[in-house]
């Protein structure tokens, strides 16, 4: 009726179980909904539910008593109820008085929905006028009427204050979210949740930066997109058996592993992992550091480390060389000499001229030894200085050819200078240095056919080749040979000798002219040195000119 009707309604008089006495009660029913603008028709639809009272009649009584002890002074009230039939919810005193006689007209009170009415008699049978009668029923009426007020004020009370906490919990809630999200969405590691089926719940912008995968395209997919193998295959079943046994084995732990970018390459990252236990929503939270960083430095270290032990192999390779050069020639010097110092068996004049031009030509060649070792080291340590100036390329080629003339025509290969008349702005020194090195090479290196320098232009850049028809250069030692002190193991070269330093010292100082050099090669049918050298610009050209 409560519903239907959208207003408070009471319940017949029952039998309250609260209490140690029977007492005789009823319930009080308040609807509620959950618009309650709306008329009581649309409102209909909104109930919620109801409110419930349960009140004492006796205590009721009990309240009235103590407002008017006079008037019910040596008097039965008694209270019915109507309703539905007459029921007696309320007697005081009750001494045997049936049959029920000498009561006054009762008066009739509408209470929740219900009829309910008092009536009075004296005690002592006396047809004393009820002049306060009126009073009573108006007092009884006051009290009910409070009552539900009271009622109704509580529960209205009530309802805002649970309103109010709802509130103030849900701000509460929000804020706190608010919070939580901030620091997600903030943090700098990447997080990451999932649920105990391995599904994606959470994806910060950290972890888009990191692994590349925008949040939408992940949330809702197992998290083994992100791992490589074979992480990615064992992955349930660490899930499963941590839930299973609750035995930690990352979980708690960090550690260093990888995970898959979306472009599909391994991230190193450190990884924490976390276990929230929540009844209703269990999950894991792992937060992901980037390691590329330290994976690279720790990259270069070991670089760094390999090259310093390659670099101090080398020195002792380059030791051992240079001794073993520097013997050969002074061993000749030294062989000489007492023949020369014997004054018993003087030596015929064309004699000593042969060996002081042996001797001669093993000083050069210490001496060309020494200086490379000490170009080298200048270079080194960054203490070559270049004095460029004018200078032609056909020129310089042709001197330098010249030098080697004799020693090719011993070996029956043909000198062939091909180059143009070009303006170059270099050091003239270290240029002739540089042709020395690769066309004494190639003489060194070539048995028969023929050794040219050629040249073409190259931008603001003159390319010089010095080409050989002679052993070749393996593949495996093409991109070695400028490193110091490699040589490429086969006879040839054992057979020659060498430091293995010429081409190192050859591509620092074409470097240092700003130029490059490469080599083209071809075992058994012989090689090409190439390298640039800045060509006089127009401007130094016309400086000079004036
Ligand atoms: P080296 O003093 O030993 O000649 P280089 O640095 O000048 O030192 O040369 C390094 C190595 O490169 C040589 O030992 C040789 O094996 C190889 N090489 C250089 N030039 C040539 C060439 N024209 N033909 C074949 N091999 C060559």
């Amino acid at each position: 009726r409560a519903a239907q009707t959208g207003v408070i309604q009471a319940t017949p008089g029952i039998h309250l179980v609260q209490g140690a006495e029977d007492r005789m009660g009823f319930l009080m029913m308040l609807p509620v909904y959950s618009d309650p603008s709306k008329s009581a028709q649309q409102r209909q639809d909104r109930l919620r539910g109801f409110v419930l009272g349960v009140f004492s009649v006796a205590a009721l009584i009990d309240a009235l008593q103590a407002r008017f002890p006079e008037v019910l002074q040596g008097r039965v009230l008694e209270v019915i109820d109507h309703t539905d039939a007459d029921r007696l919810l309320f007697r005081s005193a009750a001494p045997d008085l049936s049959p029920m006689s000498g009561w006054h007209a009762p008066v009739m009170m509408p209470v929740a929905g219900r009829q309910w009415s008092l009536r009075l008699r004296n005690l002592d049978r006396s047809s004393e006028r009820l002049s306060w009668v009126a009073p009573l029923v108006l007092a009884f009426g006051l009290l009910t009427t409070a009552l539900l007020t009271l009622f109704l004020r509580g529960v209205l009370l009530r309802e805002r204050q649970v309103r109010r906490e709802v509130e103030s919990r849900t701000a509460e809630l929000r804020r706190s979210e608010l919070e939580s999200r901030t620091i997600v969405e903030t943090a700098v590691d990447a997080i990451i949740t999932i649920d105990t089926q391995g599904l994606i719940l959470q994806f910060n912008p950290a972890a888009e930066k990191l692994l590349g995968f925008r949040a939408e395209e992940v949330l809702g997919r197992n998290v083994k997109v992100l791992m490589p193998d074979p992480i990615r295959s064992e992955h349930d079943s660490y899930l499963q058996h941590y839930l299973r046994t609750r035995e930690p084995r990352v979980i708690g732990v960090g550690r260093e592993t990888t995970a898959l970018h979306k472009e599909g390459f391994e991230v190193p990252i450190h990884l924490s992992l976390g276990f929230a236990p929540s009844p209703e929503h269990p999950m894991f939270v792992g937060v992901l550091k980037d390691m590329s960083r330290e994976r690279e430095a720790s990259l270069a270290l070991q670089k760094a480390r390999d090259t310093a032990e390659q670099a101090s192999r080398q020195k002792s390779a380059f030791i051992n060389t240079v001794s073993h050069e520097l013997r050969t020639p002074l061993t000749v010097i030294l062989g000489y000499l007492p023949l020369l110092k014997n004054t018993q068996q003087a030596l015929a004049p064309a004699m000593v001229a042969d060996i002081a031009d042996q001797m001669s030509q093993s000083g050069q060649h210490l001496l060309d030894l020494i200086n490379d070792v000490l170009d080298f080291s200048k270079i080194e340590a960054g203490q070559l200085r270049l004095m460029p100036e004018t200078l032609d390329a056909h020129m310089l080629v042709e001197e330098v050819l010249e030098r080697f003339r004799l020693q090719a025509e011993q070996k029956g290969i043909v000198l062939e200078n091909q180059t143009a008349q070009h303006g170059l702005f270099a050091d003239p020194r270290r240029v002739r240095q540089i042709l020395i090195n690769l066309v004494g090479n190639a003489i060194k290196f070539t048995q028969s056919g023929c050794v040219k320098v050629l040249s073409h232009r190259d931008g603001k850049q003159l390319v010089l080749t010095v080409s050989d028809t002679g052993a070749g250069i393996p593949g495996a030692d093409i991109y070695e040979i400028f490193e110091a002190f490699h040589q490429v193991d086969n006879s040839s070269t054992r057979k020659v000798g060498g430091t293995g330093l010429g081409l190192t010292i050859t591509r620092q100082l074409v470097e240092l002219h700003g130029g490059h050099i490469w080599v083209d090669s071809c075992p058994g049918e012989g090689s090409q040195f190439h390298f640039s050298l800045p060509l006089l610009d127009e401007q130094q050209q016309r400086r000079n000119n004036s």
